[in-house]
């Protein structure tokens, strides 16, 4: 029942279509810099072991199982918005609400994209097509660690294949 409020909620500013990598959320309406186009609902998994393709790490312990329409927010490295957590929410009822805010002029029809920020251990390449694009979905703070994981995989597959090649 509450995907469908949530779904009738962002009608009129957000539609799911399909893209050529999946499902993607695009604008159904002009948004301003700053403006809030809607909130993120879901399940909140209070696991730290829960993991799943859509899931947003809100912290250690807790993840938001996202409902449509937000669920489909693909990542660019360059983004058009962000999430915002409304702190102020959180001191009345112990939960944070998720917010989806415009972090420049999105047009209608925009594709919304936001940057995962994944931590270095859960990067993955990345297809954006940005003019920035980093290579690899990673928080821009994490590209360090990411190197140092990949020169590891890197020195790792190269002693399996010596071992192979003279085993
Ligand atoms: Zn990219």
């Amino acid at each position: 029942m509450t995907a469908i409020y949530s779904g009738m909620r962002h009608r009129g500013r957000v539609k799911v279509l399909q893209t050529d990598i999946g499902r993607g959320v695009f604008a159904a309406r002009r948004f301003e810099p700053e403006e809030t186009i809607g909130e993120v609902r879901g399940r909140v998994m209070d696991d730290p072991e829960y993991a799943s393709t859509y899931c947003i790490e809100i912290n250690a312990n807790r993840s938001l199982e996202p409902f449509s329409p937000f669920r489909y927010l693909n990542h660019s490295c360059e983004p058009n918005c962000e999430l915002a957590y409304w702190d102020e929410i959180e001191q009345k009822t112990g939960e944070r609400q998720l917010w989806v805010q415009a972090l420049k002029t999105i047009e209608a029809g925009d594709e919304l994209l936001i940057d995962y920020a994944w931590a270095a251990d859960a990067a993955i390449p990345c297809l954006c097509r940005a003019a920035t694009c980093r290579g690899w979905i990673v928080d821009v703070n994490d590209m360090a660690r990411l190197k140092e994981r990949l020169a590891e995989e890197q020195e790792q597959a190269t002693v399996k294949e010596l071992l192979s090649r003279h085993g």
